[in-house]
């Protein structure tokens, strides 16, 4: 039976989160923080792992749990230890600076930042150093039904992340099948594509968790190296465009996704599904929180979880009101749920 890519995305972010990284040879102090469905404006990735260490987690948790995006990034990161005019203390951003003073107020205001006037002038002070808190970034495509189709579908995408080199490793995650992965499906996946094959439990109970094993060890992509954005292909070479992409693009990209999956994590999902509707609930399926729909008596893609679902029906008004007073229903009892594992998840891994 063939698995939907988004209850198997999910399972490959809460194996992730559990196993990464899948070799004997884990760094110890190791931790990781999961996310899913982030990358550039270009390229999604269905799974991010970002590894760092619990010592520099735990310095960049002082500037809150939502995400630092560039423009903030652009200032923090370059706040003086000592007040200083904004103007000589952070480099031009390229931009008008009246934006940079907005971004400054919005820092400040988050509790990130120092800034008083003096006169007619800002001056700011770092209020803690921002930290070099990502090691390694991890791309994961997840392909449940890996067939020689998907195989072929799939090729042109790895070699442009392969090319472009924004993360550190890319790998591709199968579900376990009878047979061994066959060599020439390998072969036409690019050499550097780490593959995952995963074993996924369909029924409650059965005492076993997903669990994954590595069919084919990836190659470390270069991150500090020049990229190349490939941007057409055809089957004659010599014709194709492509442009380069920096090595300070790419550090900035890298970590504008890292901000992000710290902030959204893999359980974010909720967000674009309907909890609000009287058959979801979560439901623990082989070890795994999965989304459950008891109207379709399975575990729902979230694109089907509409407001467009044709057995969408919303929870009846007395659930909001009997056990569930101020909070509203059960449908914002999961969400906040789920937040709060998200919390825990990253303040554990702040402190183990
Ligand atoms: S009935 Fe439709 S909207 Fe309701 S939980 Fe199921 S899939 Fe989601």
């Amino acid at each position: 039976m063939e698995t939907p890519e988004f209850t198997f995305e999910l399972r490959v972010c809460q194996w992730a989160e559990r196993n990464w990284p899948p070799s004997s040879d884990a760094r110890s102090g190791g931790r990781v923080l999961v996310a899913r469905q982030l990358g550039t404006k270009h390229r999604r990735w269905d799974t991010i792992v970002v590894e760092t260490d619990a010592r520099r987690l735990a310095a960049r948790s002082r500037f809150g749990s939502a995400r630092l995006d560039s423009d903030l990034l652009g200032v923090v990161r370059h706040a003086p230890a000592e007040w200083a005019y904004y103007r000589d203390a952070l480099p031009d951003p390229g931009y008008p600076w009246r934006y940079v003073r907005e971004t400054i107020h919005t820092a400040a205001d988050r509790g990130i930042l120092d800034a008083r006037r003096r006169g007619n002038r800002i001056e700011i002070r770092r209020k803690w150093e921002y930290p070099a808190w990502v090691d390694r970034i991890i791309a994961i495509e997840n392909k449940p039904d890996l067939d020689a189709s998907a195989a072929e579908s799939l090729t042109d995408q790895l070699q442009r992340d392969v090319a472009l080199a924004l993360a550190d490793e890319v790998w591709v995650a199968t579900r376990t099948t009878e047979e061994t992965v066959e060599p020439a499906l390998l072969e036409r996946l690019p050499i550097e594509t780490g593959i995952l094959t995963v074993t996924t439990a369909d029924r409650e109970a059965t005492g076993k968790r997903t669990d994954a094993r590595v069919a084919w060890h990836p190659r470390s992509l270069d991150r500090s190296a020049v990229g190349t954005r490939i941007l057409e292909r055809g089957r004659d070479p010599s014709a194709a465009r492509f442009e380069y992409a920096e090595p300070e693009w790419k550090a900035t990209k890298r970590l504008e996704i890292a901000e992000r999956a710290y902030e959204r994590g893999w359980r974010s999902y909720v967000d674009s599904m309907r909890p609000d509707c009287r058959w979801f609930s979560l439901r623990s399926i082989g070890g795994d929180t999965l989304p459950w729909c008891g109207a379709k008596e399975c575990s729902q893609p979230s694109a089907d979880c509409s407001q467009n679902c044709p057995s969408f029906e919303p929870e009846p008004p007395n659930w909001r009101t009997r056990g569930w007073p101020l909070e509203g229903g059960p449908g914002a009892a999961v969400k906040r749920l789920l937040a709060e594992q998200r919390r825990r998840n990253r303040s554990e891994t702040d402190r183990r």
